[in-house]
């Protein structure tokens, strides 16, 4: 179709025409109302819009959490919009997206290793060798080393979002998906994090796509998607705000 497209194999998640509907019929939501987008790598892009706007239903439908009513969706060439089964649906995040949601949700009863580590170790591309060098360089790049060993609720906030992000981003996934991950936060702890996924992003070349009512993140985005009532009504690109630096 898009043949003057310049290199398809960049385009990492692919909507056409994807709408989500709940409940059809008398008393039913367009959640998605036919959107097309295009993520390509190395994006840094925010979804922003009111609440009920169709983010996380939007970021669910990137990630194979959720599949639209109708349309398309193609996740790192592959269409999964039909037709597949829950473990294959599980084996595309597994292998192509991290997750990083705006209540951690990381598992209490492992340290902030384990949590990073079983990532991993569900992951399966790693042997164990590799796996404790690969966790001891996300621990260290996300300044969690004399943490290693804490549990979330020995965590501060901000340390159990970095122990997500670490989780999201140790098997190097193609995609990392973030539903306002700084919604929790206060703004010192939101612009730490706000850096780090941008190192992250700069560093690691890892393709981010983030929903936000954070003023403050969007203006670190390269691309801002604006959604209402299930729609995008506008898209701008951006030069990013100077990082601020985290101050630990
Ligand atoms: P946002 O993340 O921007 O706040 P959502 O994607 O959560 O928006 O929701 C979009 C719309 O879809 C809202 O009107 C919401 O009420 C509706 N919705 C979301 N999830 C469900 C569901 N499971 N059942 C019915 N309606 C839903
Ligand atoms: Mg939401």
């Amino acid at each position: 179709m898009h043949t003057e497209t310049p290199a398809d194999g960049d385009i990492v998640v692919r909507l056409e025409k994807a709408s989500r509907v709940y409940n059809p019929g008398e008393n039913e939501v367009r959640a998605m109302d036919a959107i097309d987008l295009e993520i390509r790598r190395g994006e840094f892009t925010a979804l922003v819009g009111p609440s009920g706007s169709g983010k996380s239903t939007l970021l669910h439908c990137l990630g194979c959490l959720d599949a639209p009513t109708s349309g398309r969706v193609t996740i790192a060439g592959q269409d999964v919009t039909q037709g597949l089964t829950a473990a294959q649906r599980g084996e595309i995040r597994n292998r192509s997206i991290g997750f990083i949601f705006q209540s951690f949700n990381l598992i209490p009863v492992l340290t902030a290793y384990e949590n990073i580590e079983f990532a991993l170790q569900i992951n399966g591309t790693l042997n164990a060798r590799q796996i404790r060098e690969r966790v001891d360089e996300m621990l260290a790049l996300l300044g969690l080393t004399t943490q290693r060993d804490r549990r979330p609720n020995q965590l501060s906030g901000g340390q159990q979002q970095r122990v997500a992000i670490g989780r999201a981003l140790a098997k190097r996934p193609a995609l990392i998906l973030a539903d306002e991950p700084t919604a929790n936060l206060d703004r010192k702890t939101s612009e730490d994090i706000i850096a780090l996924m941008r190192r992250m992003n700069e560093q690691l070349g890892a393709t981010f796509v983030f929903s936000t009512h954070d003023e403050h993140l969007m203006g670190h985005a390269r691309r801002i998607v604006r959604l209402t009532d299930g729609r995008i009504v506008g898209e701008e690109k951006r030069v990013p705000a100077p990082e601020s630096g985290s101050h630990d």
